[in-house]
């Protein structure tokens, strides 16, 4: 996470702001623990290590191995017949967003809702409670890639990082670049104001460049750029420039990109990450793979879909077979392009996109069933791990810090039930996570 300060006048008023920050700093991380169970899969290699320890000291990991001596004074916590992973990393988030899934065709209007209806402020609360959801399911960092008003989700990753409240480490996008429209769909002229609260629209190669700089100085440390909007779409020309300006500071980029056009203006521009690329042609894949763009399929099950769209309500057998007739041949298409993006070797990060309410679910539980549709495109829990985990952290630019279980990281570590290795539904039952060295969740 790097902030950007160019000034000098700009650092003393930082500084003057944060001593006057109270005195609530991050939870004291506990001294030293050993942490015990079974297996332990570091997401460093293959392999699974049996009768695994991990030592934490402060906020970091200190050894990580296979019945490692237990120095005294460590607090003990015994998980048994469980798997120790790396926290997770979900790539694709949008925490102060939650929409009503029940009519699909309505999601404009559902958004325009919300832009109008909900402050920042609002927003960023209801972040607080879906960023806790995530923590408390296992995700301990996520890139939260828009729709949080203007700038809510940096004063949400502030937040937490000041330790005023629970949640994942988060890297922030502030609002999303986009053509005009965002993602609105078409709005009267007195309507169109609205999308400027959602989306930073650009018009032009030096526009575009000066909304990165704008995006920067407002504290994202990522920049999301919706490339084939509704109904504009963002020019390769546009792309490069803001990948440019992004790159420059050391920062990375993501572009929401769907289709042949939109796909190939993201990966010609050199982003870091494409989102979603539901349809994507394979010689957009073979570039993704050559420049190491990252894919992030944010993928559902007909089942995840399903309970989506009927909410609380239970469909009729009727209802449930026209849907599944409706969305069956469109999964199986996303299902074989990601089986095509990774014979082709492109990288793979997991993201969940979630911003819709799940029935039976909370935001973190929720997000978790991406991995299922993992699965039933052929990726191996040990695959799947990668992609929620290192995969993450590296798209993030946090390899340094998260993302393996290794000496010298941050001690974000969580705990399944059973062997991960074999299962990667397991993901989806966190009993214990500790984020930084400060036990979260530990479930008997
Ligand atoms: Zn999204």
């Amino acid at each position: 996470m790097q902030r950007m300060i160019r000034a000098g006048l700009l650092v003393l008023a930082v500084s003057a702001f944060a001593s006057a920050v109270p005195a609530q700093t991050p939870p004291k991380s506990g001294g030293q623990f050993a942490i015990r169970a079974a297996r332990l899969i570091d997401a460093k290699s293959d392999t699974v290590i049996f009768n695994a320890v991990i030592l934490v000291e402060g906020e970091k990991i200190s050894a990580v191995g296979s019945g490692l001596a237990i120095p005294p004074g460590a607090k003990v916590i015994e998980l048994g017949d469980a798997t120790l992973l790396p926290g997770l990393v979900d790539s694709h988030t949008h925490l102060l967003s939650e929409m009503d899934g029940t009519n699909i065709s309505l999601q404009d209007i559902e958004m325009l809702r919300i832009v109008a209806t909900q402050s920042t402020a609002e927003r960023a609360l209801l972040g607080a409670k879906l960023g806790r959801e995530d923590l408390e399911a296992g995700i301990t960092t996520v890139r939260d890639l828009g729709n949080s008003g203007v700038n809510g989700d940096v004063a949400l990753r502030d937040a937490i990082d000041r330790g005023w409240l629970p949640g994942p480490r988060i890297v922030a996008s502030t609002r999303a670049l986009a053509a005009q429209g965002g993602q609105f769909g078409r709005l009267t002229p007195e309507a169109q104001l609205i999308i400027e609260q959602e989306y930073v629209t650009v018009k032009g190669a030096e526009a575009a460049r000066e909304a990165v700089r704008q995006a920067l100085y407002d504290g994202a440390n990522c920049i999301k750029v919706i490339v084939n909007g509704s109904p504009a779409n963002v020019t390769v020309e546009e792309m490069k420039a803001i990948v440019d300006e992004a790159h420059a500071s050391g920062v990375k980029v993501a572009a929401h990109a769907i289709g042949d056009k939109a796909t190939r203006i993201a990966a010609e521009a050199g982003v870091d990450s494409i989102e979603h690329a539901y349809v994507v042609p394979d010689d957009v894949l073979k570039m993704m793979a050559e420049k190491h763009i990252f894919l992030v399929p944010t993928d559902g099950t007909l089942q995840t879909f399903e309970d989506m769209s009927f909410g609380e309500r239970k469909p009729s057998a009727g209802e449930k077979e026209l849907f599944e007739k409706r969305f069956h041949g469109y999964l199986e298409k996303i299902s074989g392009r990601l089986q095509r993006a990774r014979k082709m070797g492109v990288p793979i990060a997991a993201g969940s996109d979630m911003y819709l309410s799940m029935p039976g679910r909370n935001r973190g539980q929720a997000s978790l069933l991406v991995y299922e549709a993992y699965a039933e495109a052929g990726m191996k829990p040990m695959e799947i791990i990668q992609a929620a985990t290192r995969n993450g952290a590296e798209l993030l630019g946090m390899a340094d810090r998260i993302g393996t279980l290794e000496t010298g990281k941050l001690a974000d570590i969580i705990a399944v039930p059973g062997d991960a290795s074999k299962d990667a539904k397991a993901l989806e039952h966190a009993k214990f996570v500790m984020k930084g060295g400060v036990v979260i969740k530990n479930e008997k």
